[in-house]
C-alpha cells in the first residue's frame, strides 16, 4: 500500500491530528482552504464514497457533524463547507471547510449553465439509476 493515508492512520507520517477513535481520523489539511481546514478518513482503506459501506458512511457523516462544531467554534468561522471530492487522494476523505460570509470565495468550483431542456434530461437519467 502506498496510500499517503493510510501512512498517516499508521503514524509513519505525521500530521496534526483533531480526533481520533477506532473508526475515524480527522486532521489538518496541509493546504488549508482557511486554518482550521481539516480532513476526516476512515481508519479502513476505501476509494470513494460508492465503495464505502453504509454503515460507515453513516458513522463518518455522525462524527463529522460534530467535528464541524468544535472546527466553527475554534476559527469563529461563519459556517463550515463539508465537501467530498475524491480525486486528490484514492482514500475517502471529506473535507470540513470552514468559511467566512466575506472570504470572497463564493463557489469553490466554477459553475456551467445548462441549455434549454438539458437539466430535465440530466435529472430523469440520475432517477432512472435511482429506481
Ligand atoms: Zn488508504
Amino acid at each position: 500500500e502506498n496510500c499517503i493515508f493510510c501512512k498517516i492512520i499508521k503514524k509513519e507520517i505525521s500530521a496534526e491530528i483533531v480526533y481520533e477513535d477506532d473508526e475515524i481520523l480527522a486532521f489538518l489539511d496541509i493546504k488549508p482552504v482557511h486554518p482550521g481546514h481539516t480532513l476526516v478518513i476512515p481508519k479502513e482503506h476505501h476509494k470513494m464514497m460508492g465503495e464505502t459501506p453504509d454503515n460507515l458512511i453513516s458513522s463518518i457523516f455522525v462524527k463529522c457533524k460534530k467535528i464541524m462544531k468544535a472546527i466553527k467554534k475554534a476559527t469563529e468561522a461563519d459556517y463550515v463547507a463539508v465537501s467530498v471530492i475524491g480525486v486528490e487522494v484514492p482514500h475517502l476523505h471529506i473535507h470540513l471547510i470552514p468559511r467566512y460570509y466575506r472570504d470572497g470565495m463564493a463557489n469553490l468550483w466554477p459553475t456551467k449553465k445548462y441549455k434549454n431542456n438539458e437539466a430535465k434530461g440530466v435529472a430523469e437519467k440520475i432517477k432512472s439509476f435511482l429506481n
